[in-house]
């Protein structure tokens, strides 16, 4: 009686498996396909570089010749094409607004110091918002400073610094600010950041300016400001930085009807 009632389930089964399979085909055969009407321009090619170097249409700043792009470079270190930081930060005499920013660092491979005292530097997006560079290798500071933080508004999502003098990466994506005429903050910055290839921010909304001596504040500045590499007094090591600023959606235009899908058709 069991083996009976298995075995005709077991039929039943197989036998609705099979039109199912059918209908499938038959609305693979039938079925119309959804367009949704947009003319969208070709995407413009870009040559992605060689593996480690910076895509064709980025601006370089720094591949390891001179520091022509920055103010205050002369007074860095250029050896073996890596910048150390020395005496004074770097200003980038181009500016930038929304943007893309690769970079190379290395804190110092002989430890020196510790917390916010080791391996010290960072990425001041539009001169403001410092992505922190620290030696955070078994390294304990306050979170929303280490490495890896938005310097004192939020903590890196995880960890993931190599050891001392070892190179690490920022990539970077920025959305500036906007400002209303009257000097109102319209829309806030964001920030997507990977270390080590490792996400450590999602589009997060950054507060405002990141000072040591005060909270975070926005007020008006220009589309676009100089970025900045903060000297903190550790030798810390720079390599291979650029920059894109094509870092926005593609539009397409809507070309009459609508964009809402056709009835599916009938099958059956
Ligand atoms: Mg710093």
């Amino acid at each position: 009686m069991l083996r009976h009632f298995f075995g005709f389930r077991l039929r039943s089964v197989l036998a609705a498996t099979a039109l199912l399979s059918c209908g499938s085909l038959a609305s693979a055969f039938f079925a119309r396909e959804w367009k949704s009407g947009i003319l969208w321009p070709e995407p413009p090619i870009v040559n992605p570089g060689p593996a480690g170097g910076a895509p064709a249409d980025a601006i370089v700043l720094f591949d390891g010749k001179d520091l022509s792009q920055w103010n205050g470079g002369d007074q860095w270190l250029i050896e073996d094409g890596i910048a150390t930081a020395h005496k004074t930060g770097l200003t980038s005499k181009q500016s930038f607004g929304d943007c893309q920013i690769h970079l190379e660092f290395a804190s110092p491979a002989e430890v020196k110091g510790s917390s916010q005292g080791r391996g010290n530097s960072g990425v001041y997006i539009m001169g403001r918002y410092e992505l922190q560079i620290l030696d955070s290798y078994n390294n304990l500071t306050y979170f929303d400073g280490q490495c890896g933080a938005i310097y004192k508004q939020r903590p890196p999502m995880v960890n993931v610094c190599r050891g001392p003098g070892e190179w690490q990466t920022y990539d970077i994506l920025f959305t500036a600010p906007r400002f209303n005429s009257d000097g109102s903050l319209k829309s806030p910055a964001y920030i997507t950041a990977l270390q080590n290839g490792v996400v450590i921010h999602n589009h997060l909304e950054i507060l405002g300016t990141t000072a040591y001596t005060e909270p975070p504040r926005y007020s008006k500045h220009s589309e676009k400001e100089p970025l900045s590499i903060q000297f903190h007094g550790n030798p810390v090591r720079f390599r291979n930085i650029w920059i894109r600023e094509n870092v926005h959606e593609v539009s397409g235009e809507q070309l009459g009807g609508s964009a809402v899908p056709p009835p599916v058709a009938e099958t059956r």
